[in-house]
């Protein structure tokens, strides 16, 4: 590791005074889960680390009828797990959130440098897009909105500016009747991180057997977490059977793209994926996806 300052301002403005004036010589720190292993393999080498995490007001989560749920930048992964609010009216996230890496990253890493890093084989992306977030922005100007699809860009890169930090992700509150479902798999169950995810939305339409408004989005297997539209609209407003699940799985294994490594191929994750996809659909429609069609 190079040696390095490291300043700790006491305000979120202080903090994007420091990022102007040492600008691409400066990086944020956060909990350090990722910045650290960065530093010591000399990936990043900057002049200051501007540390945040003693930041106040940037971790708190709050939650209301109107405005749904808002997750400070700042939260670690173990205090959204145990959130009231997240485990009343998102209970998909108190799972994603007390099921991702291991007691030690899950009490140290917050959800800001999840997303910041941009890391695919993570958890949150997909589950966060199926849900409709989006990001607030905080820079030296004011503040900006994105949506969670503009924000997460490529593998390792999002539309954070430089001298920007994330202050914060909002999820619009439950509509009646919305379901959500997110699925993580491992290669081996030794491994923390997923090899492929699927998060999948819906709002159940009034005949119990259809939906609509539905959301399905991957993740880890490909280089940025993905929004799967045509499948999507493929498993609204019709009755929910295997052979759907299974024609939605098709849908979303033609349109990937996966990322091809050490821990899986191109083959191996596009299979994968499409299994999920069935599953996950199957689970949320009441079938036994272990049928065959
Ligand atoms: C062993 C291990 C296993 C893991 N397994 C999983 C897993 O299964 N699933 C999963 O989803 N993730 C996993 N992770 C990733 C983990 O979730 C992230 O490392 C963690 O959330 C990063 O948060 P942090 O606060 O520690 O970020 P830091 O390490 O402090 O920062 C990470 C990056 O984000 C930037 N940054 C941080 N916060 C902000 C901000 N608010 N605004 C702007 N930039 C910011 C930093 O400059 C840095 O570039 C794992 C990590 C480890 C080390």
């Amino acid at each position: 590791m190079l040696p390095f300052d490291i300043a700790t301002p006491g305000t979120l403005a202080e903090a994007l005074a420091l990022l102007d004036q040492y600008d691409e010589e400066a990086c944020v720190f956060a909990g350090g889960t990722a910045l650290v292993i960065a530093l010591r393999q000399r990936m990043i080498a900057p002049r200051v680390v501007v540390s945040i995490g003693q930041l106040p007001g940037l971790s708190e989560i709050t939650y209301s009828e109107a405005e749904g749920l808002r997750i400070g930048a700042l939260a670690r992964h173990a205090q959204i797990a145990a959130s009231d609010p997240v485990r009343r009216h998102y209970p998909v996230l108190a799972q994603l959130f007390g099921g991702l890496a291991n007691p030690q990253v899950r009490n140290q890493g917050t959800v800001g440098g999840n997303l910041c890093y941009a890391d695919p084989a993570t958890d949150p992306p997909s589950c966060l897009l199926a849900l409709g977030a989006e990001v607030i922005i905080a820079g030296r100007m004011g503040q900006r909105r994105l949506p969670m699809r503009a924000f997460l860009v490529d593998f390792f890169t999002t539309a954070l500016e430089p001298g920007e930090i994330l202050a914060g992700i909002h999820i619009p509150p439950p509509q009646p009747g919305e379901h959500a479902l997110y699925r993580r798999h491992l290669r081996t169950p030794a491994e923390h991180r997923p090899l492929a995810n699927v998060a999948l939305r819906f709002v159940a339409g009034p005949d119990g057997h259809s939906w609509k408004d539905v959301r399905l989005a991957i993740g880890a297997a490909v280089p940025v977490a993905l929004p799967m539209d045509e499948a999507g609209r493929a498993l609204t407003g019709r009755p929910i059977t295997l052979a759907v699940a299974g024609e939605a799985a098709a849908l979303v294994a033609e349109r990937l793209e996966p990322i091809s490594d050490s821990r899986g191929d191109a083959a191996f994750r596009t299979a994968v994926v499409r299994a999920a996809v069935r599953r996950i659909v199957a689970e949320a429609a009441g079938l036994d996806w272990t049928e065959t069609t």
